[in-house]
């Protein structure tokens, strides 16, 4: 028989990922402070709990929160997972932590008697809305496979790094990648702008050329139209980002760009908030260069 899972956080990426599990036929019980989140998942087809506990007598438990403090809350909290787990039940965190930070969490469910698997993912709300998002996954092999069903409802690819702790590395140098790619995609626009070029051709050549990156293909549009929604903030780019230097102290790896493309972050959080869509970032540049 299919597992059945509790799934806490139905933001911007978790609602995308509940739903998809619901669509493809699992037994989902929510929880999320935001009443109008759990709503759009009871229409769905999944049943609402009062708490995280309530939720997880479901056997198993999905996450997907905005910082690794809710994770420890939501998990380790009053009225948190852990007091509704049952013995031999699964944590699955597709948050994005740090590797620390998930070492952590997993020691905390570790002692009562929970397995984690560390599911982050990578692609974006558009991907996950449309089942195309790819899970990076850290934990034990045979648990890997026992909740592959429901990663592969969720996600159209799935990578299996490591133990717990490999697939926070993993997501967060591709984060780090992708926060890199973004600011150069706004250098390279606005220098196309200062050129005189024609923006909507100069985003198809480069596209089509040596320098198109899958953040090109994706957010320049967004930059273009004016809307910047990409679905994920400021606060969060610059959470990951603070993964990335503290891996890279850790692990004594030179991380030049990424410290000044952190800097250039906590810039655009000075000037549109912390709420801010991350691809804002490039309106710093468009408003220094001018119309
Ligand atoms: P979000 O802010 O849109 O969603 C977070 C959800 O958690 C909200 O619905 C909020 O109400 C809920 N929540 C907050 N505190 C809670 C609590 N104490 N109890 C219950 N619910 C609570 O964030 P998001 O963009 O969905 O990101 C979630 C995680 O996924 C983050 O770790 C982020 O880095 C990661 N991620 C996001 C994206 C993306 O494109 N948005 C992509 C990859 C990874």
């Amino acid at each position: 028989a299919r597992l059945a899972y509790a799934f806490i956080g139905l933001g911007h990426l978790g609602g995308n990922l509940a739903a998809s599990l619901r669509r493809n036929g699992f037994a989902v019980t929510v929880f999320d402070r935001d009443p109008a989140a759990v709503e759009r998942l009871v229409a769905l087809g999944a049943t609402a709990a009062a708490s995280p506990a309530e939720a997880a007598r479901a056997g198993n438990a999905i996450t997907c929160l905005p910082s690794p403090k809710v994770s420890e809350a939501v998990l380790a909290g009053p009225d948190g997972l852990l007091q509704g787990l049952p013995a031999g039940g699964t944590w699955i965190e597709m948050s994005t932590n740090g590797r620390d930070e998930i070492l952590r969490l997993a020691a905390l469910a570790s002692k009562k008697g929970i397995e984690t698997l560390e599911c982050p993912v990578t692609g974006g709300v558009h991907l996950a809305a449309a089942g195309r998002i790819t899970a990076l996954v850290g934990g034990d092999a045979a648990l890997y496979e026992r909740h592959r069903p429901a990663i592969e409802a969720m996600c159209a690819k799935s990578f299996l790094m490591g133990p717990v702790g490999s697939a926070a590395v993993i997501k967060v140098i591709t984060n780090m990648l992708a926060f890199i790619h973004l600011v150069a995609a706004g250098e390279a626009l606005m220098l196309a702008k200062r050129g005189g070029l024609d923006l909507a051709q100069a985003y198809h050549a480069i596209a089509a050329s040596s320098g198109n990156s899958f953040v090109h293909e994706t957010e320049s549009q967004l930059i273009l139209n004016g809307s910047y929604d990409i679905g994920f903030t400021m606060d969060l780019a610059l959470k990951d980002l603070g993964f990335a230097l503290a891996m890279g102290r850790d692990f004594g790896a030179p991380l030049d760009l990424a410290s000044r493309v952190n800097a250039i972050f906590e810039e655009g959080k000075r000037a549109y908030g912390g709420d801010a869509w991350s691809t804002k970032i490039v309106k710093l540049l468009e408003d220094a260069v001018g119309t």
